[in-house]
């Protein structure tokens, strides 16, 4: 058995898709799939958004688009970052990229996306110049989408009034948390990746949007130990018993992207729903147990109900960190695709 398995729901994530377009009501579900797909290995959920009616994928880099062009050759592929060389616009045009451009000489003979700053703060043009005809889209990113609505809504009608003498061509501003409360923001096209992975954007119960989160993460008991009153487990010795205390070895580690400010969330063993305790290291993390279980116990890092946001609140972050940090990718891990 691998100390770890990845299981990856393709059809969690179809769901979310369909979901996303449902309340899109119209506008064209684009899927961001930058990062490996948030974590979740970019190949596999890139092919099933697109499956499920998803017209276009986003991804940060030229090189990350040059590589989902291998996989998708029919694919829209937008880099929504700025490329940083010449060459990355000539390879872009060469693999037929769409670009965004928020500053600078816009390049010739390759579509692209004037991006607009309606108060990001960071990349984007300050006023919008007159489109030149390589251009496809118009488009902004919002700051605010998930904790300060009103804000949101001053972006979008900056936006709004920037554009609306080009509004032949594409325009889009929305990402998930836009797409799901914000109808105002949803223009032709919303790019969405967080609530494609099932993860909530308000670091709620991702169910409240009727999102499934497509990522399990499952291990085992490596080892079961008693310990005696005054005696501690891991580094530092953060945790020191007080009473007889049966623990748990779980073999994930920061390196697996059970990071160390995890320590203290819930997981379960055999079921039931257990407290990690001390520090986490690099290879392991402890789990208080109730009684002695057999080594080779279930253990369920993330599923069954435990979630990403929960161990993101522990964590004092967001699901997408805990997502991108876990990387389905690991070598350590043994991933699995369930179509
Ligand atoms: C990452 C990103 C998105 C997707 O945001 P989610 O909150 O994950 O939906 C949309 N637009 C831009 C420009 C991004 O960088």
């Amino acid at each position: 058995m691998h100390r770890s398995e990845i299981t990856i729901d393709l059809g969690a994530i179809r769901h979310n898709a369909r979901r996303l377009l449902e309340v899109l009501d119209g506008a064209e579900l684009w899927a961001v799939v930058k990062a490996n797909g948030y974590g979740h290995g970019v190949g596999d959920v890139a092919h099933a958004a697109l499956g499920a009616g998803a017209t276009a994928l986003c991804v940060a880099t030229v090189d990350e688009g040059l590589e989902l062009r291998q996989r998708e050759p029919d694919a829209r592929i937008l880099i929504m970052g700025p490329p940083s060389e010449p060459r990355e616009i000539a390879a872009a045009r060469e693999a037929r990229l769409e670009l965004v451009v928020s500053g600078g000489e816009i390049p010739g003979d390759v579509p692209v996306h004037l991006k607009l700053d309606t108060g990001m703060g960071r990349w984007g043009l300050a006023e919008l110049p007159k489109p030149p005809a390589n251009v496809v889209g118009l488009m902004s990113h919002l700051a605010t989408s998930d904790c300060d609505p009103a804000f949101a809504r001053q972006q979008v009608e900056r936006f709004r009034e920037a554009t609306e003498e080009y509004s032949h061509l594409t325009r889009h501003i929305a990402n998930s948390a836009a797409a799901l409360r914000l109808p105002d923001a949803r223009f032709d096209a919303a790019r969405c990746g967080i609530a494609l992975y099932g993860i909530s954007p308000f670091d709620a119960d991702p169910a409240e949007d009727d999102l499934r989160p497509a990522l399990s993460w499952r291990s085992r008991l490596a080892q079961v130990r008693l310990l005696e009153p005054g005696e501690s487990t891991g580094y530092g010795r953060q945790f020191v018993a007080e009473e007889q205390t049966w623990i748990g070895i779980v073999p994930v580690g920061y390196e697996d992207g059970f990071r160390r400010d995890m320590s203290g969330t819930e997981i379960l063993v055999d079921g039931e729903r257990r407290r990690t305790i001390g520090t986490v290291s690099m290879d392991a993390v402890a789990v208080e147990l109730d009684r002695e279980l057999p080594v080779g116990t279930l253990v369920t890092v993330i599923g069954d109900g435990v979630r990403i946001e929960q161990h993101a609140k522990v964590a004092d972050t967001i699901g997408y960190e805990i997502a991108c940090g876990i990387n389905a990718g690991s070598v350590r891990a043994r991933r699995i695709v369930r179509d």
